[in-house]
């Protein structure tokens, strides 16, 4: 790691400067969770670290359009410590709360858990399914990419070189809507998902569900937004019918590994199980608002 050279700007175009004119590799350092086990471990070796943790607009969560801008380098705590996201997007605070302990969630991001694009990143499937947008800036401006489109296979994001994310746009809820995070792990702390599954939805007045977004986790090379899913829940009342039917296209629409965490068929079953009980969860949850 000879020449290791590491920048801490204070501006956003001071760091997209930084990135898109850097010559060899060059890492954006959130939380450094991912970062740098993976620079101790030899599997990266970045010529320059370009620490984003002192850019304001990375920093803050605002209230905006009625919804919430979130900051992609605010900590997993800070989060987790906020009462009005906390009420507002429950199943997303619970994706959070699971990355590592305190002490790595004094750390990590929601912009690093998504842009280290694991197929197994525990704040991925609730954000996808909050129908939140990534606010990408690089070199050429500025975009707003749904969530579900930033990773594209392990280790790989739809980032364009000197592109980063500074922050994500959780929508305004509607009356009667609710979200949940389920995962199941081997162990109950401190693991990786072998399923997770987010989702979100929304209810009318008479209690019929209007709209609803599944994404599951860990059953793919990428988090999946599954469409049957959703709509097994959409015009129903969330009843065991449907919650069947949430379950079996759950399960179709895994294409997991096989490893030491669970085989494909225990995967693929899993993820049935865990749709069902995140949809249970964000039920209560849009019942109770
Ligand atoms: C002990 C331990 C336990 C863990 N447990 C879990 C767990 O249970 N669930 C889970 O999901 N993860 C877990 N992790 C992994 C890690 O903590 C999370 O993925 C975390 O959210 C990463 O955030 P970070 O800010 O630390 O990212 P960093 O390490 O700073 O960055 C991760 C990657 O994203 C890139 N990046 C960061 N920010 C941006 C940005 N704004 N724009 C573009 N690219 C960016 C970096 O360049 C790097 O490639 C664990 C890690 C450890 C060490």
């Amino acid at each position: 790691m000879d020449g290791l050279r590491y920048e801490a700007p204070q501006t956003l175009d001071a760091a997209v400067a930084l990135l898109a004119g850097a010559d060899g590799e060059a890492r954006l350092l959130a939380g450094g969770t991912d970062v740098l086990v993976q620079m101790d471990a030899d599997m990266i070796e970045p010529d320059l670290v370009i620490d984003i943790k002192n850019i304001p607009e990375l920093r803050a969560i605002d209230a905006e359009d009625g919804g919430f801008r979130v900051g992609a380098a605010v900590t997993g705590m800070e989060i987790v410590e906020h009462d009005a996201f906390n009420a507002a997007w429950p199943g997303v605070v619970e994706g959070v709360a699971l990355i590592g302990s305190i002490q790595i969630k004094g750390r990590a991001t929601m912009g690093g858990n998504l842009c280290n694009a694991s197929p197994a990143a525990d704040s991925v499937p609730p954000l996808i399914a909050s129908g939140a947008t990534v606010r990408v800036t690089g070199p050429n401006g500025s975009r707003d990419v749904p969530v579900e489109d930033i990773v594209t296979g392990p280790g790989q994001t739809s980032l364009a070189k000197g592109e980063m994310v500074v922050s994500f746009l959780f929508p305004a809820r509607p009356p009667h809507s609710g979200d949940a995070y389920q995962r199941f792990t081997p162990r109950t702390e401190m693991d990786i998902a072998v399923v997770g599954v987010g989702v979100s939805l929304t209810l009318d007045d008479a209690g019929t569900c209007t709209a609803a977004r599944v994404a599951l986790g860990a059953v793919a090379p990428t988090p999946l937004l599954v469409a049957d899913a959703a709509a097994a829940l959409i015009g129903s009342r969330v009843d065991a019918a449907a919650l069947a039917d949430l379950a079996g296209a759950a399960s179709a629409a895994c294409n997991p590994i096989d490893d030491k965490r669970g085989t494909i068929e225990y995967r693929v079953k899993t993820a049935g199980v865990i749709a069902r009980r995140a949809a249970e969860k964000a039920l209560d949850r849009a019942q109770a608002n």
